[in-house]
């Protein structure tokens, strides 16, 4: 147990890594000004650590059998539902060493709300990246964010405040 600098997790895109499908990053500098003087960072591209390559076919959530499953956009049978959500719990044990978590808003991996669920080729409406969603299951507790919710400062004071109470209730326990 981390008992320093709080540590959160945060989508490696966002972080400067050219891990995207298409080998682009997400590069977030202003965030990332004003939230290193807090906290260390722990990068994770859930889709480059299944194995999936750079570059690669874009996937994404969709519906099938009341079921939500993580595909490709072009190659149907290209399924890694299981391998994320997987990912996610082998994780458990850096997981716990977390104060926080920054996720990249969208992605049908990381994105913590605000996913596009396809049914049918058409939008269905929104879900939650598979990764995140077992993250966040396994610890429901833990600050969360996408890179949108803390562009203003306030939304960063108070995403800073939840991890350092988060933080604060790890030592105690
Ligand atoms: S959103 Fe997640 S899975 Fe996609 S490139 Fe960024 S870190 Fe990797």
């Amino acid at each position: 147990m981390n008992l320093g600098q709080p540590i959160i997790g945060m989508s490696s895109c966002l972080l400067g890594q050219a891990v995207r499908y298409d080998g682009s990053d997400k590069n977030q500098p202003d965030l990332l000004a004003a939230l290193s003087e807090h906290f260390q960072f722990q990068a994770y591209c859930p889709e480059m650590a299944i194995g999936l390559g750079v570059p690669r076919e874009p996937i994404h959530l969709v519906e099938r059998d009341g079921q939500i499953r993580c595909v490709g956009t072009q190659t149907a049978s290209l399924d890694v539902t299981d391998a994320l959500q997987q990912l996610a719990q082998q994780h458990y044990a850096q997981h716990l060493q977390l104060s926080g978590y920054i996720f990249k808003r969208g992605s049908p991996s990381c994105g913590s709300r605000k996913v596009k669920l396809i049914k049918n080729q058409q939008l269905q409406r929104t879900a939650v990246g598979l990764y995140a969603e077992k993250l966040m299951a396994n610890f429901p507790q833990l600050p969360v964010a996408d890179e949108d919710q803390l562009q203003q400062a306030e939304q960063r004071d108070q995403f800073i405040a939840a991890v350092y109470a988060y933080h604060r209730s790890k030592l105690q326990s």
